[in-house]
């Protein structure tokens, strides 16, 4: 845990600074003391890692007093610094917070909730700085079990990363069932850069409109079998 002061900038790692973490309410600033667990903004960063372009801190360190005036008991994991209140952009646009939020679970948020349609709430408890040490909700239907936030949103580890234009790690390889084309998008309708021979072995990357990422390009998810 890392105390600051909202008098003194400081630049906590490559995307975050201080002052987007401080006790601030409704333009309020309720105590110059801002509060950051170090490893929040060492798992914020990794959103970057994905393909993220901005990540938004909404409201990150609360003292009691500006926890209650957002409805919280007072307690919460604000209270502590470990938590923080995110809109996640991808080319300029939100992205949904089920998307968020699955993507907060593979990097290994303990705490997310799901607080509005691109709000999303993590944080870093482990049972030793808070109360319990695992907490995935969605404060918009009043779920506070949610398994496996990949599933909530629909989206399987390939389609979320397709979702984000993540092509980085590979999540499988298939096999071409017959010779098909490989397009330059996911899209039927677009140019065709070359063809796959019928029982090549591709690294698939990500899943995108029934397309699969390939090094070379995209192709039909059906022309290929795992
Ligand atoms: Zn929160």
């Amino acid at each position: 845990m890392a105390a600051y002061s909202y008098k003194k900038n400081k630049q906590l790692s490559k995307h975050f600074n201080n002052r987007e973490f401080a006790s601030i309410v409704n333009g309020q600033l309720y105590t110059d003391r801002i509060l950051v667990n170090k490893k929040l903004v060492t798992m914020l960063e990794k959103f970057f890692d994905y393909g993220i372009g901005t990540v938004i801190v909404l409201s990150g360190y609360r003292n009691t007093a500006a926890d209650r005036a957002v409805g919280g008991d007072g307690y919460g994991a604000h209270t502590k610094g470990l938590a923080a209140d995110i809109v996640a952009y991808k080319n300029g646009k939100p992205l949904s917070s089920k998307v968020v939020a699955a993507l907060a679970s593979l990097i290994g948020f303990s705490g997310i909730g799901i607080t509005g349609p691109t709000g999303c709430h993590v944080d870093v408890r482990d049972g030793k700085n808070y109360k319990n040490a695992h907490w995935w909700g969605d404060e918009t239907t009043g779920n506070n079990y949610i398994k496996s936030f990949l599933n909530y949103a629909g989206l399987t580890r390939a389609t979320l990363y397709g979702t984000l234009g993540y092509y980085k790690k590979k999540l499988y390889s298939a096999t071409a069932i017959r010779q098909t084309p490989i397009y330059y998008l996911p899209n039927k309708g677009t140019a065709i850069k070359s063809r796959l021979k019928k029982g090549k072995k591709q690294k698939v990357y990500a899943e995108k409109n029934g397309f699969l990422k390939i090094s070379a390009g995209w192709v039909l998810k059906s022309d290929l079998k795992k």
